[in-house]
């Protein structure tokens, strides 16, 4: 089968590799319908050391079920489903209390050991815990934006939906997120749905702006640093806001953040941070009572209602998706995403 590999920065390759095979009784094997470039990707594309031996890229597909290990009972061959970024078994102690991401036996994809979900064909470990079906829908014969939607539900807009959910946005509060990607866009949209009354975008793309606006921003702020953070607090009456959802993960979003939250707000973050230490003493955290949540999302516990709140057309956060390329041109995908000129690619095989 063909399948991404990343060799060092910059430097993404479709090659020809060994198909995945069932390795545990616990394993499925499924078809790639749809795959995409996460942001996190690019974390690698812009530091990944040179290696001969190519790493295996990619966390997030919808597909379709060709082979079931013998343990496997809750998706059988020709299942329609979506893989969550992170596979978990979705029985252990802390799967249970709604954190797959911390699952005792799950994983991440994107390693040698485990291979990467950019390719025609993928192995997923934990099936019955990892996968969850679409019902009702024939990717065949189902149109392009249902697909980009369901797709956003192994990733991205579930971990929007989750810096929400640890901000504990509720209705009628005033909610800034910081970051225009495809993250950011998603956090906006659920910040939506969970009843913001004023949802401030902090963001200077024009294009992705827009969308937020689509998505629910009430107000766009293009200005960053001690700027950014003025026109927040002049937009709030100099209060502040009751939720900040942090979608960068660098420094001065982070600054941004504690420097526009309310007194007892929260700050909840879904940027994977690219700093070690920060802030949290009397002028950032300590003073305002504010408190700091957030993490990686686990998606897996949001999937049914996601997947029901698309099929019923009530969100289409398929629209952050602005670029489809066959999986041929995925290194064309990393440039474009890289570059700015695309807010997240898909890929179809
Ligand atoms: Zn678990």
């Amino acid at each position: 089968m063909r399948a991404t590999l990343m060799y060092g920065a910059g430097d993404v390759r479709i090659e020809t590799v060994p198909d995945p095979v069932l390795q545990q009784p616990t394993d499925a094997i499924v078809r790639v319908v749809r795959a995409c470039v996460c942001g996190s990707d690019l974390h690698p594309y812009h530091s990944m050391r040179g290696s001969t031996q190519g790493n295996p890229m990619g966390h997030e597909l919808i597909g379709v079920v060709e082979e079931t290990g013998s343990a496997v009972t809750n998706v059988k061959k020709g299942d329609f489903v979506i893989a969550p970024f992170a596979f978990s078994d979705n029985t252990c102690v802390f799967c249970r209390e709604g954190f797959q991401t911390s699952c005792v036996h799950g994983g991440w994809y994107g390693s040698p050991k485990t291979g990467g979900l950019q390719a025609e064909v993928a192995r997923i470990p934990l099936a019955d815990g990892s996968l969850v079906v679409v019902p009702d829908v024939d990717p065949a014969t189902a149109d392009e934006g249902l697909l980009n939607s369901l797709l956003t539900l192994s990733d991205v807009y579930l971990t929007g939906y989750h810096a929400a959910h640890m901000a504990q946005v509720e209705a009628g509060q005033i909610v800034t997120v910081i970051g225009d990607g495809a993250v950011g866009l998603s956090a906006v949209l659920a910040a939506k749905q969970l009843g913001a009354e004023r949802i401030i975008l902090m963001g200077r793309h024009a294009a992705r702006t827009d969308l937020g606006r689509e998505f629910g921003a009430t107000d766009v702020v293009a200005e960053r640093g001690a700027e950014g953070i003025g026109k927040v607090m002049d937009l709030t009456g100099g209060e502040g806001s009751h939720a900040v959802l942090e979608a960068v993960g660098h420094m001065p979003a982070y600054e941004q953040a504690y420097g526009v939250v309310r007194p007892g707000g929260i700050i909840s973050r879904v940027g994977v941070p690219q700093y070690e230490d920060a802030p949290v003493g009397f002028g950032s955290l300590f003073g305002k009572n504010a408190r700091l949540a957030g993490g990686p999302a686990p998606v897996r516990a949001y999937q049914e209602a996601a997947i029901a709140q698309v099929l019923a057309g009530e969100i289409n956060p398929g629209k952050v998706f602005d670029a489809t390329l066959p999986l041929e041109d995925v290194a064309e995908a990393y440039r474009l995403m890289d570059s700015r000129e695309s807010l997240k690619g898909a890929r179809r095989p």
